[in-house]
């Protein structure tokens, strides 16, 4: 009977609960044990209460649960090897062999890490008497699938990440209202998003919301923004636009790599000697992280977890680590370190649509 423990790692996304209820029952169902482990790599090397058997039952309700329920941390004793000697250990303990792994690209490079290790980290553990030969025999190889969980929608080779369209659509919905207000007081609103590397969510918002200016890390701005942002919304107000709203990314800079903060862009607008609007920043901050996930990451957390299972049990010791990945509406697999590898090249963001065209759609831009 197989034995397969599922975790979430990273940073919190919505639809991770769905992938968790998914996987469990998924494995129940195929007549295999399942297992959570708790707080990530924390729970794995730490072991123990850590690491728990689950009944279907134990999932119910999870999947319009918001955050993660199994919990999640940053753990540093898994950079390193003692810690991970500890998390094979306890892997074995419990007689796992299998562990499906939701989280962003750091969790999963820990993943393809901890497998390519493997052998060696047995052979420590029999070689320091912690585990005999017997107890490491059925073990020879771990069996390891990811799952992409990340609001940012950062990894390549998949349309979306689980968590990314509930940020998005919690996003849009604080904007609208931003906006009533934004109109009544005929103000300028700046609005960071998150967004460190991944432009994603900001340039999504933008589209989704007609905003006047974005700023995104995939697209250094060059010397002369601060007049380019100021002539676009200056037009949009001479035509009688009462809003203005600039979406900014965490991680937005100039081609310099200087960052462009929300207090930068809201002097500008409000320079007396300029624009001279009443001006607000608002930070979005973790109210787009956390609430109920959307019916896009319900269904894609619960199909991409089913598969994930799928994928385990037909492992074989030759099979590449993969990452389960959505692309052209199908759920397909794909070699896990090749997605996180091309992920630190590619500005996925940019390259799928023509964003500067969606942009220039803004309600007024044509009418001038
Ligand atoms: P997010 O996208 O939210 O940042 P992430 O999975 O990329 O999620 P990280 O903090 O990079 O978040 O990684 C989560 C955990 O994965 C780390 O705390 C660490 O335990 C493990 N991990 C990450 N990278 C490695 C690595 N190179 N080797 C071993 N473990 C790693």
């Amino acid at each position: 009977k197989k034995k397969i423990a599922i975790m979430t790692s990273g940073g919190d996304s919505p639809g991770m609960n769905g992938v968790v209820r998914a996987c469990v029952r998924m494995a129940i169902h195929l007549g295999c044990d399942a297992f959570c482990v708790y707080e990530g790599y924390e729970g794995l090397v730490r072991g123990g209460d850590y690491i728990r058997k689950m009944e279907w039952h134990d999932v119910r309700g999870w999947l319009s649960e918001g955050g993660t329920l199994i919990g999640t941390a940053r753990c540093m004793d898994f950079y390193e090897r003692p810690g991970r000697v500890k998390a094979a250990k306890n892997m074995v303990l419990n007689g796992i062999d299998a562990l499906i792994i939701c989280g962003g690209d750091g969790s999963l490079t820990g993943a393809d890490r901890f497998r390519a290790e493997w052998p060696s980290l047995l052979k420590e553990l029999v070689d320091t008497k912690e585990l005999t030969q017997e107890e490491i025999a059925p073990y020879a190889y771990l069996n390891i699938v990811g799952l992409v969980g990340s609001i940012d929608n950062d990894l390549s080779g998949t349309d979306a990440t689980i968590g990314c369209y509930s940020a998005l659509a919690r996003i849009c919905e604080m904007v609208d209202y931003i906006e009533a207000t934004a109109s009544s007081h005929s103000r300028a609103f700046v609005i960071e998003v998150m967004g460190r590397h991944c432009g994603w969510l900001a340039l999504m918002a933008g589209v989704a919301t007609g905003a006047d200016f974005i700023f995104i890390p995939e697209k250094p701005r060059e010397d002369n923004w601060r007049d380019e942002m100021c002539a676009v919304i200056q037009r949009h107000r001479k035509l009688g636009k009462r809003k203005t709203i600039v979406i900014v990314a965490e991680g937005a800079h100039d081609r310099y790599g200087n960052h462009i903060s929300p207090e930068m862009i809201h002097k500008l607008l409000a320079d007396k000697d300029g624009l001279a609007l009443d001006t607000r920043i608002t930070t979005l901050g973790h109210v787009q992280r956390g609430g109920t996930a959307v019916a896009y990451d319900r269904m894609l957390s619960t199909l991409q977890g089913v598969e994930a299972v799928r994928a385990v049990i037909e492992a074989t010791p030759e099979t590449e680590t993969c990452v389960i990945a959505i692309t052209e509406n199908k759920i397909v697999r794909k070699p896990l370190m090749e997605a996180v590898q091309a992920t630190k090249s590619v500005a996925k963001a940019i390259e799928a649509h023509d964003f500067d065209l969606a942009m220039s759609l803004r309600d007024t831009e044509f009418s001038d």
